[in-house]
C-alpha cells in the first residue's frame, strides 16, 4: 500500500515577495536540527537578496520542528498563525525532507523570496535511498574538496536521499598506511561525518575478496570465468576457500571496519564482481556459494564494531555464464538468511528477471543499482550532464512495486539530473520523471525556462548514443535559456554542465566528431575544473584538445 499522501496542493508562489525571514526552531533543537536550518538559509540567500535570521524578527517566519506523529520520514508543510509557515518531520531529517519541497516551491525574484504555496504531507515509500559516492578514479567524490562534496550530499538530501555510501578502493593502494591509502580513508570519513550531520546514514560497499597490491601470492584468487568479459578485474582478487586467502580478507576487512568507528557504519554492500570473485573449482559459483558465504563472515566482522550494522548483498552481473548463481544463493538463503537485510540487483541494461519472476531469495527486500554514469559514454561525464530521465522512468517501470528503494551508481556530479529523478522514484513509485525535472529546473535554473530545457533534454536524450541535427537544435534552446538566466542560476555548475554538455554535442555534431578547437578545448578544460578531474583517471577525465 502506498504511504504517498499529499493532502492539498495550492501551487507555488500563492505569496508575495519578503525580504527578511526568520527560520526558527524549537529550544532544544538537535545539532541535525540546526544544520537543516543552516542548509535552509543558505538556500535561499544563494537565490535571492533576502536577510535570513534565526533570531531577529522577519517579514516571513518558517518554524522547523519534528513531530514523531507523523508517517517515518514523512513531513508536512502547513500553515502557521500570520501567514507564516510550519515545516515539520517525522525526525530532524526528515525536516530537511520537507525543506527541500518548501524550497523548490518557493520562488527567487528580484523583489525576493516567494515563500511556497505548496501545502500537505508526504511520506516516502522506499526505506533505502542511497547516494553511492565512488571515491576512486580521482574522481569528484574523491578529489574535491571534503567541504564541496558535503554540500552536494546535503543538496542530495533535500530531494529525500537518506543514505551516504562509500567505497575504499584497497587495489589502488599497497596497504592502509600510505600517503595515498590515508587521504583517500580520511576523505571517506569526511563526507560520512557531513552525512551524519543531516541525519542521514552512512555506509561501505566493498568486494569482500579485493585486497592490497602487496596481497601475498598465496592469498589470490583464480581468475573468474568470464565469456562475456563484462565482470572486470581491479587485479587483486583474492581467494577465500585458501586458509591464507581466507585470514588475510578477515584482517583486511577488520582493520576497515575499525577505521569508521568515531564515524559510525550503518550498512554494508557486499558486491560480487567488477571488482571481486574467484574461479577456482572451490569458489565456483561465486555468486551462489563462496561470495555469500564470506558476506557472512565479513558481515559478522563488521557487526562486532556496528552491532546494528545492516548488510545487503549485491547481485551485480550474476547469472552471465556460466550460470546457476540465483539458484544457488536462493537454496544458500532458504537454509540461512537470518544475516542478510537486503537484496541488491541490477544491470548494465534491463533489470534481471530472475527477482521478477522468481521472486527475492528467502523473501527480503530488494533494492536497485541504476547504472546512470557510464550509460553509453566514455570517458563517462566528459561531454557534461547526462540527463537520461526516459531511460531510467522505462527501467523503473520494469520493477513496478517490487523494489523498495536502491543506490544509483555515481562517478560524480554530472549525473545530478538521473539522480533526483531516482531518489523521486525511491520516494514515490508512481512519480513522473518529466515532472522531477520540472521541479528540478524551476528550482535551480528558473521555473520560466522549464519549458525549453525540458524540450532540451529531450533532444539531448535521444541524440545521446549518436550526435546529430538534435544535438544542435538542443543547443540553440540552452543558448536562449542561457540569455533569460538571473545570474546565480547562469553562473552555477547544475547550468554549466547541461550548457556544456549542448555546446560539446552541438560542436560534434557540426564539426564531423573531430576532437579539436578553441570552443572544445575550453569546454572540456572547464568541464575538468567544475569536477577538480586536473589528477582523474581516464574514464572520469573529459578529453584533453590541443
Ligand atoms: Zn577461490
Amino acid at each position: 500500500m502506498s504511504v504517498f499522501l499529499m493532502t492539498m496542493l495550492l501551487g507555488a508562489a500563492a505569496m508575495l515577495p519578503v525580504r527578511s525571514m526568520q527560520i526558527q526552531l524549537p529550544d532544544d533543537a538537535t545539532v541535525v536540527m540546526q544544520r537543516v536550518a543552516e542548509i535552509a538559509s543558505r538556500e535561499i540567500t544563494e537565490r535571492a537578496d533576502v536577510e535570513v535570521s534565526r533570531e531577529q524578527r522577519a517579514d516571513f517566519t518558517v518554524f522547523l520542528a519534528t513531530d514523531p506523529a507523523l508517517l517515518r520520514e514523512g513531513f508536512a508543510v502547513a500553515d502557521a498563525l500570520g501567514g507564516n509557515v510550519c515545516i515539520t518531520g517525522s525526525d530532524a531529517a526528515a525536516v530537511l525532507y520537507g525543506v527541500g519541497k518548501f524550497l523548490r516551491t518557493s520562488r527567487y525574484t528580484a523583489d525576493g523570496f516567494v515563500p511556497s504555496g505548496w501545502r500537505g504531507t508526504s511520506a516516502p515509500e522506499g526505506s533505502f535511498r542511497a547516494v553511492y559516492a565512488a571515491t576512486h578514479f580521482n574522481n569528484f567524490y574523491e578529489a574535491a574538496p571534503a567541504e564541496e562534496v558535503s554540500q552536494y550530499l546535503e543538496d542530495l538530501a533535500l530531494w529525500g536521499a537518506n543514505a551516504v555510501v562509500a567505497h575504499f578502493p584497497t587495489w589502488n593502494f599497497t596497504g592502509f598506511d600510505t600517503p595515498e591509502a590515508r587521504k583517500n580513508i580520511e576523505q571517506i570519513r569526511q563526507l560520512l561525518l557531513s552525512a551524519k550531520k543531516v541525519g542521514m546514514k552512512t555506509g561501505l560497499i566493498q568486494c569482500p575478496n579485493q585486497g592490497f597490491t602487496s596481497a601475498p601470492e598465496a592469498a589470490r584468487a583464480q581468475p573468474n570465468r568470464d565469456e562475456s568479459r563484462r565482470r572486470g578485474n581491479m587485479g587483486v582478487n583474492c581467494c577465500p576457500s585458501k586458509p591464507e586467502g581466507r585470514a588475510y580478507l578477515e584482517e583486511v576487512y577488520a582493520r576497515l571496519f575499525d577505521e569508521f568507528k568515531d564515524v559510525g557504519l550503518d550498512y554494508l554492500i557486499c558486491w560480487p564482481y567488477d571488482e571481486g570473485g574467484c574461479g577456482c573449482a572451490e569458489c565456483a559459483p561465486w555468486g551462489g556459494k563462496a561470495f555469500p558465504a564470506l558476506s557472512k563472515r565479513v558481515a559478522e566482522l563488521g557487526r562486532a564494531v556496528y552491532p546494528n550494522l545492516d548488510v545487503i548483498l549485491s547481485t551485480w552481473l550474476y547469472d552471465l555464464p556460466p550460470s546457476g548463481e540465483w539458484e544457488g544463493l536462493d537454496s544458500l538463503l532458504q537454509q540461512d538468511y537470518g544475516w542478510l537485510n537486503g537484496i541488491m540487483c541490477d544491470d548494465h541494461f534491463d533489470f534481471p528477471r530472475y527477482p521478477l519472476d522468481r521472486g527475492v531469495p528467502a523473501g527480503l527486500p530488494l533494492y536497485n543499482f541504476p547504472e546512470i554514469s557510464m550509460w553509453g559514454r566514455n570517458p563517462w561525464g566528459a561531454y557534461g550532464a547526462n540527463p537520461l530521465p526516459s531511460r531510467y522512468e522505462g527501467l523503473w517501470r520494469q520493477t513496478a512495486g517490487k523494489v523498495s528503494g536502491g543506490m544509483p551508481y555515481s562517478e560524480g556530479i554530472f549525473e545530478d539530473m538521473n539522480k533526483v529523478v531516482c531518489f523521486q522514484f525511491y520516494w514515490n513509485g508512481d512519480a513522473n520523471a518529466e515532472d522531477t525535472l520540472r521541479e528540478y529546473i524551476a528550482y535551480e535554473f528558473s521555473p520560466e525556462c522549464a519549458g525549453d530545457v525540458i524540450d532540451a533534454v529531450r533532444l539531448l536524450e535521444s541524440a545521446w548514443l549518436e550526435r546529430g541535427a538534435k544535438s544542435v537544435e538542443a543547443f540553440k534552446l540552452l543558448e536562449k535559456v542561457d540569455a533569460a538566466l538571473p545570474a546565480w542560476a547562469r553562473n552555477g555548475w547544475r547550468w554549466r554542465i547541461l550548457y556544456l554538455r549542448g555546446l560539446i554535442d552541438s560542436e560534434l555534431a557540426a564539426n564531423g566528431g573531430r576532437m579539436e578547437g578553441a570552443v572544445l578545448r575550453d569546454a572540456f578544460d572547464e568541464l575538468t575544473r567544475i569536477y577538480h578531474a586536473e589528477n582523474a583517471h581516464a574514464p572520469v577525465k573529459p578529453p584533453v584538445v590541443d
